[in-house]
């Protein structure tokens, strides 16, 4: 009986051996990243808060990845300057036009969180307003103090949701897009 006992757990703990030595080659290259190109070209003053705000988010999720676009190709995303109200068409997942507008920024908002929010509408995250400041997609709703660039657990978790899985293809709302203002 002890005998038998032990030979079960020996004869478990090598299966397991190769799914463990699996899982660790997949964590070790996360190859799965799908890439999203973003054009930054236009976002004139706002150039510097788009770049972190980008980075922000390719610190924060392992399952897209915010890259400048190369000279000459053409990017999934847009990213303008103008004086309206910050907002975001996403046509599907992962791309679209964001504008940086002046509005909110001469009011106060912060720059780099506006760049990290509208690139999160993006990557298929919904406003969440209100809410903290604690929450990105809270937007303007945490009030002009608020500087938070990041998102929280709960909204990395959905964009990693999101662009889980080789294609990362769901369509972020219908056939038509939706534009996202603030
Ligand atoms: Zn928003």
């Amino acid at each position: 009986m002890h005998v038998r006992t032990l030979t079960g757990c020996l004869a478990a703990a090598l299966l397991s051996l190769p799914l463990l030595s699996g899982q660790a080659v997949a964590a070790e290259s996360p190859a799965a990243a799908r890439v999203l190109t973003y054009d930054a070209s236009g976002s004139a003053e706002f150039r510097s808060a788009v770049d972190r705000g980008a980075a922000i988010w390719n610190e924060s999720v392992e399952n897209a990845e915010l890259r400048p676009v190369s000279a000459g190709q053409r990017a999934d995303i847009r990213i303008l300057a103008d004086d309206g109200w910050p907002r975001a068409l996403p046509t599907s997942l992962g791309k679209g036009t964001v504008w940086i507008g002046r509005q909110a920024v001469d009011e106060g908002y912060n720059t780099v969180r506006i760049s990290s929010h509208e690139l999160g509408h993006i990557l298929g995250l919904p406003d969440r307003k209100p809410g903290p400041c604690s929450s990105l997609m809270s937007g303007s709703s945490a009030g002009v103090p608020c500087t938070n660039p990041y998102p929280n657990a709960a909204e990395k978790a959905e964009v990693e949701d999101n662009f889980a899985g080789a294609a990362g293809s769901r369509a972020v709302a219908g056939p038509v897009p939706v534009l996202i203002e603030d």
